[in-house]
């Protein structure tokens, strides 16, 4: 991922806890990620971060998982420890950190049924909220929500939550947006439902905002977009690397303004 934000936030943090480690950015080709986790962990390495398309791979390849990597079938924080390669999903908890209040009994909307998705529907699932996945493809949502035992929607209702964990909003494809009201309507979501919603949180982090999180902001309801948290993912993949509490503001700043 040319465009990871991570080196900067993870370089910050390590600064500010006055650890001398280096964060370094790594592209790996699928055909080439085994072999190069195999050598990190013969090195010097603590652990490593995976991203798409390697999250699948990295739960395969690993001698241990966390109960949440294996139930969502991915990993995006590998340990090696004691000669083994430890493998956590903190994508998971890492978008309950976001909200500021439990989702028990309440409803939530997951929007997408890729691997964001997975652990979105997963972690808002064992939160005890009510969940519904609408997904572009609908084979793709009804699989999920089956293999979660949650519901799976033709098209978008309102709840309490909703998440966007589609690749709706991303830079790359703005040019092929036309307005906020496109990139709203291939959500289907309109500002009604928006507006009955308690947290809007959009995984996708552009500035300027993305359509949805200007709405949920414009109509007053809690937002958070894809900054936050990526932030809370990383800083849960740091505590988990060094036992230490990062300051989560510097972190922030630094991925605000990393590019
Ligand atoms: P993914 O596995 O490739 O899934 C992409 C999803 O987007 C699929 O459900 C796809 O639907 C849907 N989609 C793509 N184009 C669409 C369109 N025009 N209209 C409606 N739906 C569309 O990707 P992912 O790994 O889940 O990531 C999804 C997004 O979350 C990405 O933008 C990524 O950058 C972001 N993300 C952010 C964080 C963070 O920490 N902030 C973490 C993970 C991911 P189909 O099934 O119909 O193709």
């Amino acid at each position: 991922m040319a465009h990871s934000r991570s080196p900067a936030m993870q370089s910050a943090a390590l600064r500010e806890l006055g650890l001398d480690w280096s964060y370094q950015l790594l592209p790996v080709p699928p055909a080439l990620f085994a072999e190069t986790v195999g050598s990190l962990a013969g090195l010097d390495y603590l652990g490593i971060n995976v991203t798409v398309p390697h999250k699948q791979a990295a739960l395969a390849l690993a001698d241990e998982a966390s109960e949440s990597a294996r139930q969502i079938g991915a990993a995006n924080t590998l340990t090696f420890k004691d000669g083994r390669i430890v493998a956590d999903n903190t994508d998971a908890p890492g978008i309950l950190d976001v909200l500021a209040e439990p989702v028990t009994e309440r409803s939530a909307l997951v929007l997408g049924a890729g691997g964001s998705a997975r652990a979105a529907a997963w972690a808002l699932r064992e939160a005890g909220a009510s969940v519904a996945i609408w997904n572009r493809t609908p084979a793709r949502a009804e699989k999920l929500a089956a293999e979660f035992g949650v519901t799976a929607l033709a098209m978008p209702e309102p709840a309490d939550v909703i998440v966007n964990c589609t690749s709706v909003g991303l830079p790359s494809a703005l040019e092929q947006t036309s307005s906020a009201d496109a990139e709203l309507s291939k959500l289907h979501l309109t500002d009604e439902m928006i507006a009955r919603c308690t947290h809007v949180i959009d995984l996708v982090y552009r500035d300027p905002p993305t359509a949805l999180a200007a709405a949920g902001r414009r109509l007053g309801v809690q937002t958070t977009d894809g900054l936050d948290v990526l932030v809370c993912q990383g800083a849960r993949s740091l505590r988990i690397w060094s036992g230490r509490e990062p300051d989560l503001e510097v972190m922030r700043e630094a991925a605000r303004g990393a590019r």
